[in-house]
């Protein structure tokens, strides 16, 4: 990745998905630039990227877009191009991740579908304005809960697949320009977004346990398949939703024995 010049957006803290990704990146070569949603949270991701060397540390919310534009309108200035964007951003009111997705609010829907699906859109749109002639690359995050039904996840699995159907738009939008935008279908982890949800514990250990690998996911696993999806080594894969699960995807029950214990 020497050469190559990458937005990292959704750094919390060292449990984040997104600091896994940010850690492979820097040690194949690339140089980063970080966004931190808020000052409290600033706190935390402003030594995180000082130790991998990031000199570009941007506040940016993305229900507000005017932060949004300043990102890039700073990104601009400073680099003048962007080889890519990781986008790791989602959100939901807790108190409706958990429960029936029947009882999900107008309110806190349209607030979950903003941030944790049209930004990746915005995002994406501005991203690839920066994005040479030679092309460039884009993933987000995302949850097998967009396609079957995980209980609590509720309306981020609606979210999710709008998502998931947004990285398809977007690879047909942006394919003519060699930009290539696809998923990470990412296993349980425990950052601070997966414990929001309900019963996210029982969940996780759930999955762990019925998926192929019988394991839990390392951020550095991750961090390899975003380094695939967002370097040459996938040169011809856009549009795609690829899971880093443990397997848990293709099962479609637990062996009998298992659910005894
Ligand atoms: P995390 O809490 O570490 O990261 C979530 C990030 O979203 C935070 O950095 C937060 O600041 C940011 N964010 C939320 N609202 C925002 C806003 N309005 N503006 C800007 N940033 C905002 O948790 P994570 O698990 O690393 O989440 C990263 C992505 O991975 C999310 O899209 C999540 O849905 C996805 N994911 C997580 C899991 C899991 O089990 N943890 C599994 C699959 C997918």
């Amino acid at each position: 990745m020497k050469g190559k010049r990458g937005l990292i957006m959704g750094v919390a803290n060292d449990h984040s998905i997104a600091w896994g990704i940010a850690k492979t990146l820097a040690a194949q070569g690339a140089e980063l630039a970080f966004t931190y949603q808020g000052e409290a949270l600033g706190k935390r991701v402003k030594p995180l990227a000082q130790s991998l060397g990031v000199e570009l540390v941007i506040p940016c919310d993305v229900e507000d877009i005017a932060s949004v534009d300043s990102v890039f309108e700073t990104l601009r200035k400073k680099w003048g191009q962007l080889d890519f964007l990781v986008h790791a951003i989602a959100f939901s009111d807790k108190n409706e991740l958990k429960g029936r997705y029947a009882d999900t609010t107008r309110e806190n829907f349209s607030r979950t579908m903003v941030i944790s699906c049209f930004s990746f859109t915005e995002l994406a749109k501005r991203a690839a304005e920066l994005m040479p002639a030679s092309g460039g690359a884009m993933i987000t995050l995302t949850y097998g809960g967009s396609t079957r039904v995980m209980p609590n996840y509720n309306v981020m699995g609606v979210a999710k697949a709008a998502l998931e159907a947004s990285v398809r738009y977007l690879a047909a939008d942006f394919g003519s320009r060699g930009i290539r935008v696809n998923a990470i279908s990412a296993g349980p982890v425990r950052t601070l977004a997966g414990s929001g949800i309900g019963d996210a514990r029982a969940m996780f250990a759930f999955q762990q346990k019925h998926s192929p690998l019988g394991r839990g996911l390392t951020l550095d696993e991750l961090g390899g398949s975003a380094l695939y999806l967002l370097s040459e080594l996938s040169g011809g894969v856009t549009g795609e939703i690829h899971y880093v699960d443990s397997g848990y995807n293709i099962i479609s029950m637990p062996r009998p024995e298992d659910l005894k214990n």
